[in-house]
């Protein structure tokens, strides 16, 4: 059982921000999230983009801005879980509960919900048969590239990360890269790598093709892909990655007791506090009259909702209001050196 002062579920903008404001007023907190990365939409859905509303910063990308919170947190030694999803929320006197599904416990008297639109989860392959594959042979994200050498890998997906791991993997491995459409999407420069390695005979490409069935019994051996006319053709396989995208779901989170309203939870603006008690929910997952999903909405919540966190996780001390330009003890846990 992890115990701590705050459990924050979602590692996006609003998230990181908030241990930010729960670590300069002294509380210590672990963040749980489901991506295998910090940064939430930002880092997810538009890392390389623009965005021009984030106070006294003109222009950053979702991946600067992602840095910047980490960044702006590191003095806090806040743990992270990534890949793991909060599945199950109990109260035990005045205490939380949580379960994720890899089975982690954690224990605190607050728990800050910044989970954005749900979880995020790999859209994962049409074959019933796919599943008894899943974590020892068909992937969905690469958590440690090394564990594929010279190795038959079966690549699936059109977009910047089938492109990106068919390019990366190919220097140690045989690749086929299959894709439905004829067209790839990911970015020119990318393309003309896989062009070339095509000709160089180090990537097969198969174009458009999809998957038909999958080959063996307790191990995968291949697979066979079809094409738009109903040919077949057989392929040797010891590894799938697909990368169909993301499906955004609320998932576990609607079932937890709490009001939810158009797949977002509605709070009180005093402090972001939902309908149980020690239970906030800032960022995009909370509702609210007047609400704007906006990454600087997230950033005010969150500093509210650390400080009621405050009362619960050291009720028989006083929350007192400080500055960080002139506040002593928040140079400390910056560990600012005067
Ligand atoms: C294309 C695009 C452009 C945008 N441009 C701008 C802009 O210019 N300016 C702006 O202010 N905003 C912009 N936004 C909106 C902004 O990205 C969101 O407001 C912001 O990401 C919300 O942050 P969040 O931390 O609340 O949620 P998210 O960024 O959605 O992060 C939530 C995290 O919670 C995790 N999670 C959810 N449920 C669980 C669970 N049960 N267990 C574990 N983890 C869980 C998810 O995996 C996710 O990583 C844009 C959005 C998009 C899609």
């Amino acid at each position: 059982m992890i115990k701590t002062d705050a459990i924050i579920i979602g590692a996006g903008p609003t998230g990181l921000f908030a241990v930010h404001q729960l670590g300069i007023i002294g509380l210590k907190c672990e963040v749980i999230d489901n991506l295998d990365r910090a940064g939430g939409q930002c880092i997810e859905l538009y890392p390389d983009k623009p965005i021009y509303d984030i106070p006294a910063i003109p222009e950053c990308t979702g991946e600067g801005l992602t840095n910047g919170l980490l960044k702006q947190i590191k003095p806090f030694k806040a743990n992270f879980y990534l890949g793991e999803r909060v599945e199950e929320i109990k109260q035990e006197n005045d205490l939380w509960i949580l379960k994720t599904n890899k089975g982690n416990f954690f224990s605190a008297p607050n728990v800050i919900i910044a989970g954005g639109v749900g979880s995020f989860e790999p859209r994962k392959l049409a074959l019933k048969e796919a599943e008894k594959f899943e974590s020892s042979q068909i992937f969905y994200s690469v958590i440690n590239k090394d564990q594929f050498q010279n190795k038959k890998i079966s690549i699936f997906g059109g977009g910047d990360s089938a492109l990106d791991w068919a390019l990366e993997l190919s220097k140690k491995n045989e690749i086929t890269l299959i894709h439905r459409r004829t067209e790839f999407r990911g970015a020119a420069h990318t393309l003309n790598e896989i062009k070339q390695k095509e000709k160089d005979g180090k990537i097969l490409v198969k174009t458009p093709y999809n998957l038909k069935s999958i080959e063996g019994g307790m191990t995968m051996t291949g697979i066979e892909i079809e094409n738009e006319n109903g040919s077949l053709e057989k392929i040797k396989a010891d590894y799938i990655l697909s990368f169909f995208g993301l499906v955004m779901k609320l998932g576990p989170i609607a079932e937890w007791g709490l009001n939810i309203d158009k797949k977002t939870i509605p709070v009180n603006t005093e402090n972001f506090e939902t309908n149980k008690k020690g239970i906030f929910a800032i960022g995009d997952i909370c509702t609210y009259p007047g609400k704007l999903k906006l990454i600087l909405s997230g950033f005010h919540e969150g500093a509210l909702a650390a400080r009621a966190c405050f009362k619960r996780a050291k009720p028989n001390e006083t929350y007192r209001f400080e500055f960080t330009t002139a506040s002593k003890s928040i140079h400390d846990r910056l560990g600012v050196k005067k």
